[in-house]
């Protein structure tokens, strides 16, 4: 790819505050602590998105332009343990928010933790974007953690456990050695362009 143009757009709350939806979006969600930050650093080529020491810190959407093109849009994190019952209810609130009314989003890409499988969150996630009939890809994290063999079992856990269409793609990404990701935005942009 030739050089990239990435900016911080903003940092929203709540709808009023979200940039004119005047460019195709893709959306990344998953729990916290995923790698969520780290796998939009590996997109953009630079640190840009912050990674957390603390998970489950940032309760913003972030806004991303990517060459003038297309948002990517960094939705906070789900699962982190010690939150409160009002902050989950917050949280759940603006996600909902933004999935059902952001005209614009073309893709949500939800990650899982290469891992371990899917938590009965991530379930509930996936039967979330389902159910609000959005395109989602499912993107699994730190793969450079796994052998060969359990890299070879792990996309099928996922299938499994996600319950997920055959046509889904799966895709195992290491932000850390930056496998998968020219796969996976190269899989995003053909299909933003059809
Ligand atoms: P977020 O909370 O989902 O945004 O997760 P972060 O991107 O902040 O990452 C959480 C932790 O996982 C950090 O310690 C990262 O260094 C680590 N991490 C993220 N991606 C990878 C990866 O591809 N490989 C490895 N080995 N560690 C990763």
């Amino acid at each position: 790819m030739s050089a990239l143009k990435v900016e911080f757009v903003k940092s929203a709350t709540n709808i009023k505050d979200y940039p004119k939806p005047d460019k195709p979006e893709i959306a990344i969600v998953g729990r916290s602590n995923v790698g969520k930050s780290s796998l939009l650093n590996a997109i953009f080529k630079r640190s840009i998105a912050k990674v957390s020491a603390k998970p489950g810190k940032t309760r913003l959407i972030n806004f991303f332009s990517f060459n003038d093109k297309i948002y990517f849009v960094d939705l906070p994190g789900y699962g982190f343990a010690s939150v409160s019952k009002a902050e989950k209810e917050k949280w759940q609130k603006m996600i909902e928010e933004y999935l059902l009314n952001r005209e614009n989003l073309k893709y949500v890409i939800m990650l899982v933790d290469s891992r371990h499988p899917p938590t009965s969150l991530d379930k509930l996630m996936k039967d979330w974007l389902e159910s609000f009939g959005l395109n989602y890809i499912v993107v699994a994290t730190k793969a450079d953690k796994l052998n060969q063999s359990e890299k070879a079992k792990t996309t099928k856990i996922i299938r499994e456990e996600l319950n997920l269409d055959k046509d889904k793609p799966v895709f195992l990404t290491s932000a850390k050695e930056g496998t998968g990701i020219k796969e996976l935005l190269s899989y995003i942009f053909e299909s933003l362009e059809k």
